[in-house]
């Protein structure tokens, strides 16, 4: 090939991924991608999105009101929103799911209604929440910290650890999500 033709080539291909407004060319225009389901989830390059609006992955949602791409066969218009046309949620990419919290509710799910002392069955009314390292004496809402308790227990703990009291806890707490 002639050192002619490759300039011709080389122009043309330019020509394809050029970004103007007028006569003036940019190189740096961002391009909302948005999920299938038109949540935002990023910005690419133009030239991305345009390849991508080529394969079928994206499509415009929205095009810039001035700026066009220059091809050789016309001008093109510039999206500045596309969307992914299948299969992109963005449910299904925000991992991981949040912690649950451990309030009362949750903590009679995870200790299964079972005072974590003396492990007999407590209704959900009569239940209550025992601080491991109690509070007054610097014991956080945690997951780790918290268990459920009967009255009686909860009562003889009072505010001494476990140890203190000479009260075992049936198992280890864990975090539930
Ligand atoms: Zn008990």
């Amino acid at each position: 090939m002639k050192n002619g033709s490759k300039l011709i080539i080389l122009v043309l291909n330019l020509m394809l991924l050029s970004c103007m407004e007028g006569d003036v060319f940019y190189t740096k225009q961002s391009v909302k991608v948005l999920s299938t389901g038109y949540e935002p989830m990023y910005t690419t390059t133009w030239q991305d999105a345009i390849k991508d609006v080529c394969t079928g992955r994206f499509e415009i949602v929205e095009n810039h009101p001035k700026l066009v791409i220059g091809t050789v066969s016309g001008h093109l218009p510039m999206p500045v929103v596309v969307r992914f046309r299948r299969g992109v949620f963005l449910r299904a990419i925000k991992v991981p799911p949040k912690l649950r919290k451990p309030n009362r509710k949750n903590i009679f799910e995870r200790d299964e209604g079972i005072c974590q002392y003396c492990s007999r069955k407590v209704t959900y009314g009569k239940s209550t929440i025992d601080h491991i390292l109690p509070k007054s004496r610097g014991g956080k809402d945690t997951w780790m910290n918290l268990v459920l308790c009967c009255a009686p227990c909860n009562s003889k703990k009072g505010s001494k650890t476990p140890r203190e009291a000479s009260m075992s806890l049936l198992r280890i707490p864990r975090e539930m999500h």
